[in-house]
């Protein structure tokens, strides 16, 4: 599958635009003229009915840079919305690039995640188009908790030998405030919040409760530790401050 930066979840054709491709839905009317919308979902070109398709291209190389600048305003305000919109093509924060979500209820591929380009997912979600956000939301929600706990995990495995520790159980938590935690049994908790950050800032969180199992007090002696693993631990700590999550609202 070649890497398309922006797609829209019903694209019908796409176009190079710039340095980008697109994957745009293509609606034809009786209309006078070729017009280009772009909305939450990407890039919809209408145009009447006998348009050829070098009539339509030609108009998309001649707005090429407003469309580029419109589809990169839409991805901006995504990753900073404090809310998610939990429809078809609505797309939320992950791993510090964007998942969007496909509804589709023979969806082949169901609860896959495909990569579409650089930092950009779409995941695949067996329910019709019009299914309610609330329906949106669970089914996202059981894809997102499996995949924490999946990551999570495989983190934890990652860094624990560095730290000569061993943490024993993890259970996910869902804290407005608290990233993480640890007792000195082993045990860790995460936030499966911490999905929607890049990871090198999720790792600074496993990698801090992991340092717990060694020191459990915020002493100098513990953040020594967690520098030991994690040199630029207060520039990642930073960003987990000043980007807050999406709420999961309906
Ligand atoms: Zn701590």
């Amino acid at each position: 599958m070649s890497a398309l930066e922006h797609l829209h979840p019903q694209a019908t054709h796409t176009a190079p635009l710039g340095a980008s491709r697109v994957a745009y839905l293509l609606v034809r009317s009786s209309r006078r003229s070729i017009g280009l919308e772009v909305s939450a979902q990407g890039l919809t070109v209408r145009a009447p009915l006998r348009a050829s398709m070098v009539q339509i291209e030609s108009v998309l190389q001649d707005k090429a840079r407003w469309v580029i600048a419109k589809l990169g305003e839409r991805e901006t305000r995504v990753q900073q919305t404090p809310s998610i919109q939990w429809q078809h093509g609505s797309c939320l924060p992950y791993l510090g690039g964007i998942v969007q979500l496909y509804l589709h209820p023979a969806a082949a591929r169901a609860g896959e995640l495909l990569p579409v380009a650089q930092d950009r997912w779409v995941l695949h979600l067996p329910l019709s188009e019009e299914a309610s956000p609330s329906s949106v939301r669970t089914a996202v929600a059981a894809w997102w908790l499996r995949h924490a706990r999946d990551l999570f995990q495989q983190r934890l495995q990652h860094f624990a030998p560095a730290l000569a520790v061993q943490w024993r159980n993890l259970r996910l938590s869902n804290a407005r405030t608290r990233w993480g935690s640890a007792k000195t049994d082993g045990s860790i908790m995460l936030n499966w919040r911490l999905l929607h950050y890049r990871l090198p800032v999720l790792d600074y969180v496993v990698i801090h409760e992991l340092s717990h199992l060694r020191v459990m007090d915020h002493s100098p002696r513990f953040w020594a530790v967690v520098q030991s693993v994690c040199p630029d631990y207060a520039t990642l700590r930073a960003e987990l401050r000043q980007q807050p999550a999406p709420e999961w609202v309906l």
